[in-house]
């Protein structure tokens, strides 16, 4: 899954308003960050076999630091733990344990059966959502199209930066999104571990936009229910 993965975290900002929004995508791709990291250092492998599934040419022969369930869970809690210790929030941290496990839950959704139990395990889960391209995207679209207006609801703009940012933001992760379903299988894996690094300016941008944007008070998302020209924009 992709986009999806964005959805859980812009959903998330609902449930933790405190929380930065670049947090919450670090922690909703966390494991997608680390895996061209781990596809540099040899620890994991991946080779290009278009007609893998519908959706991605990808064949993932091997990711079990990123993405087997066990490795998953020790990443959630490591994530939780370092910002409990930094924010000092235990809310925060609850659900950014949940944001980070979400993603091997839309992964298993969305893969054949790849994604081991933990290292080394023969059991490998995936329900194969990827199988149908039609399916895939409205599953993933509506996942962050929910996401991307929920956000947009609890937040407003401080400025025009808060909402150029974060249209261009959706419209931009939309972009890459229907070119990674409809465009060419990428030349090689190292462009497949270089194009995988780049996400990371998801991350920054999400720190960029969030920051110019303020958490609605509940006073004001109610008053959101009759939406006057300056409340919060839908994407
Ligand atoms: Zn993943």
């Amino acid at each position: 899954m992709f986009i999806g993965h964005f959805g859980v975290a812009l959903v998330a900002k609902r449930v933790t308003p405190r929380t930065s929004l670049g947090t919450l995508v670090l922690a909703a791709q966390f494991v997608d960050l680390l895996w061209p990291i781990f596809l540099f250092c040899g620890l994991e492998r991946v080779i290009i076999a278009p007609g893998e599934t519908a959706v991605t040419p990808l064949d993932f022969i091997s990711y079990p630091l990123s993405h087997s369930l066990f490795a998953d869970l020790g990443w959630a809690s490591l994530f939780a733990g370092i910002y409990k210790v930094i924010k000092r929030e235990s809310a925060g941290a609850v659900c950014l344990w949940f944001v980070v496990m979400s993603h091997w839950v839309l992964d298993a959704l969305s893969h054949r059966p790849d994604l081991p139990l933990y290292p080394g395990s023969s059991t490998f889960i995936g329900l194969g959502l990827w199988n149908s391209r039609a399916w895939t995207i409205v599953v993933e679209s509506a996942i962050f199209l929910a996401g991307a207006r929920i956000y947009a609801r609890a937040t407003h703009p401080r400025d025009p930066i808060g909402s150029l940012a974060f249209r261009s933001y959706v419209a931009l992760l939309l972009l890459v999104y229907l070119i990674n379903v409809f465009g060419p299988p990428p030349p090689s894996e190292r462009a497949v571990a270089f194009a995988a690094l780049g996400l990371w300016v998801f991350v920054f941008w999400a720190y960029f936009l969030d920051r110019h944007r303020v958490v609605n008070s509940p006073h004001a998302q109610q008053i959101d229910l009759f939406p006057s020209p300056d409340s919060p924009e839908a994407p």
